[in-house]
């Protein structure tokens, strides 16, 4: 059985130790783990419009959908949500996914599933949403941008999650990869995400380890890849090192402003670096927390 949330935090709890950006809007639970698109308006088709009809909403003709649509239900409808989740992939190709692996993948996990069951409704909506503890789940077409980056032109064999959160994106990985390590350092987050992930019949093996995943796992490195799903100012070096000899590392880096940076290692003591997309992710912190 799934636990309740935690209340949802107030806005005077979003001012982390990243501060607020100049706009006055700095990461919140609402706004975290998302894309930041430039300014004025972009050209997205299907942004404007929130998913329609909502998912159980069309099976049943002459009832309101009700406000929230209660889990039970949408799993009942699970065509309904197969459905919602081809209008999301369809998106994702729309705003340049490409990956076959990645899209398919997105297609076989049940989102609606790693959320509150007043958000269900919403889950695939290309939105970050609240996970409890001031955290979110990743934004769908952030997790395929940062998924298709690591498994371009490659096969993953074992890689390394840092920040399970809910645990969506370590199974969305463990479609992609014969192995996963998803680590999270929050207490209730690392049982959220193993209860999450418990009876889901995933292709790649996958283990939630709770821990401070800026340490890594070196007793489970080298990796072939890394995600790392929370903003540090700096890329942990021990995690640089755990990469395998061509192996890739994503990652959200920044204070206020965030990019996407792509790391590719090289050699023994060499790296390379790309930066992508400008991101907003919630913080990279240090130790546990119960
Ligand atoms: N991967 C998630 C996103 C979760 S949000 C998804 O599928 O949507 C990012 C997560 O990173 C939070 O749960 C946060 O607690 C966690 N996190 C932050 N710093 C961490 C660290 N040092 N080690 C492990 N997890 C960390």
């Amino acid at each position: 059985m799934r636990k309740p949330l935690n209340p949802a935090p107030r806005p005077s709890a979003t001012t982390n130790r990243f501060g607020r950006s100049s706009l006055g809007s700095g990461p919140s639970a609402a706004n975290s783990n998302t894309r930041i698109l430039g300014t004025g308006p972009v050209a997205r088709p299907g942004a404007s419009s929130p998913l329609k009809p909502p998912p159980g909403g069309s099976l049943r003709p002459g009832l309101h959908p009700p406000a929230i649509i209660q889990r039970d239900a949408l799993e009942n409808l699970g065509l309904s949500s197969e459905r919602s989740r081809e209008r999301m992939v369809g998106r994702l190709q729309e705003q340049g996914i490409t990956d076959q692996r990645v899209l398919s993948a997105m297609l076989a996990v049940p989102r609606h599933l790693f959320v509150d069951e007043g958000l269900a409704s919403r889950a695939y909506e290309d939105a970050a949403l609240p996970i409890g503890h001031e955290q979110t789940i990743s934004q769908p077409w952030v997790v395929a941008r940062m998924l298709s980056v690591l498994a371009e032109g490659r096969e993953l064999g074992k890689v390394l999650e840092v920040g399970a959160g809910c645990g969506y994106q370590a199974a969305v990985l463990a479609h992609l990869a014969r192995e996963v390590y998803a680590v999270e350092r929050i207490r209730g987050l690392y049982e959220l995400a193993r209860n999450n992930l418990h009876s889901m019949r995933l292709p790649g093996r996958l283990r939630v380890v709770f821990g401070d995943g800026m340490a890594g796992l070196p007793g489970n490195a080298p990796f072939d890849a890394i995600a790392i799903a929370a903003a540090g100012l700096k890329i942990p070096q021990a995690l640089l090192e755990q990469l395998a000899p061509g192996g890739r590392l994503i990652a959200p880096e920044g204070g206020a402003e965030q990019r996407l940076v792509l790391i590719e290692r090289t050699g023994t003591a060499s790296w390379k670096r790309q930066e992508l997309d400008a991101v907003r992710f919630v913080p990279l912190r240090p130790g546990t927390q119960y």
